[in-house]
């Protein structure tokens, strides 16, 4: 029996849009809301497009790496992450700034092969080598052009069934997803051809260990004093949470989801793919077999110093960064001209949000920041309009527990 579904990617714009409101019963004004934000270039990149939908931009000023400043600019929906971002990126911004070094950016790929004698794989590979590596090559020949190409290529024993062939390679300025892909089919095909073998899939891994910034990050331990606490002892709580967080996985889970709170930000911002950035960074986490915190702090002398190693495995060139607007000017905006500067400042801002979140959990506790962003999120999801925003965060202040029905009576008897 025909659904009504069926081929909807086939349908216009106009006849998916139609049958979607007909369906759940979208009013003019929502229809006008998707519309009016439907952009044709940018519903090229996916499928069955709808709509372009908005998240907010901000952006993060004097962000100092490796002595420039940048303007750093993140998508977020949530609350604190700009001001925190700002706040760290303040603290480590005195002389010298934020180091980033990117000792390469390779990418990672596998062919699984299945049922194969290890020794005759092995011996395969060790004699094909250069053929293997210029079949590569071969299968993406513009890549060359740029600078890159095949690098190496290795054989794991994954169990008595299965083995990785690893292919590494150098993929220029682009992530590089598409152009391992179909290295890796090439490669597959001769190997399955060859030996007789099954190769039960060719993908890139998103395990992006060589595409790794190293960021280390100081501030006098002076600059930390709370208005109760001293520098030195602000100091020493922020390098005891993070030795919690390379002891217990409750911690470390938090501890990495506020380091991303700003490595997506701008990872989204620069049109790149954060799903990739998300699962190198946590994989990363879990190397060597213990989930932990992606940075650590120490106290030495009259320094806090905080190291992060971070795979960042986003392009300059290729995905969505050359095709969405906002995606082109954010790069302008952050004044990064290639695919190790963008990096750079990924991992800086991470970094920096780290330190924020931290200082804040161990002096006055992540709520007090939050709360009047909060206050705003919740005034606005409950209905109160910009003009109205103001007055209503001020009542909900002074209240003990402003909850969503504080809100609604707040604007219940400002409206009258
Ligand atoms: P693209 O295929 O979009 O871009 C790469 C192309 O950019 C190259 O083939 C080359 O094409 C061109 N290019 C121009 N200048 C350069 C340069 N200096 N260095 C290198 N290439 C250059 O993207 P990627 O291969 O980077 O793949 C990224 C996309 O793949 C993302 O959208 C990602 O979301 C997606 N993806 C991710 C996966 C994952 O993470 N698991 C899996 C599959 C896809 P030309 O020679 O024509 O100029």
């Amino acid at each position: 029996m025909e659904n009504k579904w069926d081929h909807f990617y086939k349908k216009s714009y106009s006849e998916r849009l139609k049958l979607i409101a007909q369906s759940v019963g979208l009013t003019d004004e929502q229809i006008a809301t998707i519309t009016q934000n439907h952009d044709v270039v940018s519903g090229e990149l996916i499928e069955n497009s709808l709509t372009d939908y908005a998240l907010p931009e901000g952006v993060v000023t004097g962000l100092v790496v490796n002595g420039t400043s940048h303007l750093v600019p993140m998508v977020t929906e949530e609350p604190s992450v700009i001001a925190a971002a700002s706040n760290g990126a303040k603290l480590l911004s005195a002389g010298s700034g934020i180091q980033c070094v990117v000792p390469h950016k390779l990418v990672n790929g596998q062919v699984i092969v299945k049922n194969a004698k290890f020794a005759t794989l092995s011996a395969f590979i060790e004699s094909n080598r250069s053929q293997l590596i210029s079949l590569a090559d071969q299968s993406h020949p513009s890549i060359l052009k740029y600078g890159g190409g095949a690098r190496d290529i290795r054989l794991r024993k994954l169990s008595d069934h299965f083995a990785s062939i690893d292919l590494v390679a150098d993929t220029g300025e682009a992530m590089g997803a598409n152009i391992m892909n179909t290295m890796l089919e090439a490669i597959a095909h001769f190997i399955s051809d060859q030996l007789k073998v099954e190769t039960t899939m060719a993908i890139l891994s998103n395990f992006a260990d060589s595409a790794v910034v190293q960021v280390t990050g100081r501030v006098n331990v002076s600059r930390l004093a709370s208005q109760s606490l001293s520098g030195q002892v602000v100091a020493q709580r922020i390098a005891d949470a993070s030795d919690v967080a390379q002891l217990d996985i409750n911690r470390a889970a938090t501890h990495n989801k506020g380091i991303m709170n700003g490595v997506d930000a701008a990872v989204m911002a620069f049109g790149n793919d954060w799903r990739a950035v998300e699962s190198a960074a946590h994989s990363f986490a879990a190397h060597d077999g213990r989930y932990k915190g992606l940075s650590t702090w120490q106290v030495t002398g009259d320094q806090l110093i905080g190291k992060m190693v971070l795979p960042v495995p986003i392009g300059f060139v290729g995905g969505a960064s050359k095709v969405l607007p906002m995606a082109v000017i954010n790069k302008q905006i952050a004044q990064i001209h290639n695919s190790k500067e963008e990096m750079q400042v990924i991992g800086a801002v991470g970094l920096a949000q780290n330190l924020a979140a931290l200082k804040a959990l161990v002096t006055d506790g992540i709520q007090k920041g939050h709360m009047n962003l909060q206050l705003k999120s919740l005034a606005l999801s409950n209905g109160a309009t910009t003009e109205e925003l103001p007055a209503v965060v001020e009542q909900l202040q002074k209240m003990a527990n402003p909850d969503s029905q504080s809100v609604k009576e707040i604007l219940k008897t400002m409206r009258r």
